[in-house]
């Protein structure tokens, strides 16, 4: 199935570490120009180095998503350099700190807001323009399936996972005209950084919890990704797609 040339640029936010990494891995293995996005420019430079020494063609770009300003500053120099995207993966996210509802101050509401939710509009927002006048475009917003269901002690998490969704729903609803798709993508339970560092007993009470009997792999939030975003991926449009073992299909 044939694509358009900017099928072939994507922005990855989120790329220094963990399910970022492995997107960005991934799609520029299968022939992509990548544009990492994150703050922590030692690990992106480390990033570029090495998918560069694979004859990868990608390109680190140090950016707060949380702000705009610099979010449209950003994407100006990518689309100097290296073209308009026509992919853009909106992963970047914060969760934390687990506790109530009636503890959740507003600080830690609009910091958590702020780049979860405020960071995906950023960049639709410049983005579907373009994208329309290329009448092509695939935004994936990593989700969760806690974008889904609730959670205790995680209600501002919660609340921002929901608003991707929604928010993902209604580009699909308004820019699927255009050649655009928007989805959301709700992992369960990802082997990254933040459950390595986890208790060995919540690791295996969680373990339990899963019907397939263990964590879901980057790797494999990366295939899905590509898969949404490649040749045969334009049919899935406005949808929340659950990778989570089967963790929800509990009652
Ligand atoms: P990590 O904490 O390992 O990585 C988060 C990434 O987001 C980092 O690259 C970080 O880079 C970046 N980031 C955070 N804040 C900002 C910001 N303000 N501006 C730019 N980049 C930022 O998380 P995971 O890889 O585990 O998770 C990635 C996404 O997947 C998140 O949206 C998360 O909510 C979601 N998810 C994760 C699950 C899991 O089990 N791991 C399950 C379901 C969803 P830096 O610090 O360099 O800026």
């Amino acid at each position: 199935m044939g694509m358009p040339a900017n099928a072939h640029l994507a922005v990855v936010t989120g790329a220094s570490r963990g399910i970022g990494e492995a997107i960005a891995t991934v799609l520029a293995e299968s022939g992509l120009r990548v544009a990492l996005i994150a703050r922590n420019v030692e690990a992106l430079s480390r990033l570029e180095a090495k998918l560069s020494a694979t004859g990868a063609q990608v390109k680190a770009f140090s950016c707060d998503v949380a702000d705009e300003a610099a979010v449209n500053a950003t994407l100006e120099k990518i689309e100097a350099s290296l073209g308009t995207p026509g992919v853009i993966v909106n992963n970047a996210g914060v969760g934390g700190p687990f506790h109530r509802a009636d503890e959740v101050d507003q600080a830690e509401w609009d910091a958590l807001f702020g780049v979860n939710v405020d960071g995906v509009r950023h960049f639709c927002r410049w983005a579907l323009p373009r994208m329309k006048a290329n009448r092509f475009g695939r935004i994936v917003n990593i989700s969760s399936i806690q974008g889904l269901f609730g959670g205790a002690l995680s209600s501002t998490y919660v609340a921002t996972k929901h608003a991707i969704v929604g928010y993902s729903k209604a580009i699909a609803a308004e820019w699927g005209a255009y050649g655009i798709t928007c989805n959301a993508l709700c992992p369960g339970y990802i082997d990254t950084e933040m459950l390595a560092n986890a208790d060995p007993g919540v690791r295996k009470e969680l373990r339990r919890r899963i019907p397939v009997g263990r964590f879901g792999s980057a790797e494999e939030v990366a295939q899905m990704v590509a898969f949404i975003t490649g040749p045969f991926g334009g049919y899935i449009n406005g949808s929340a797609l659950v990778m989570d073992g089967g963790l929800s299909a509990h009652l």
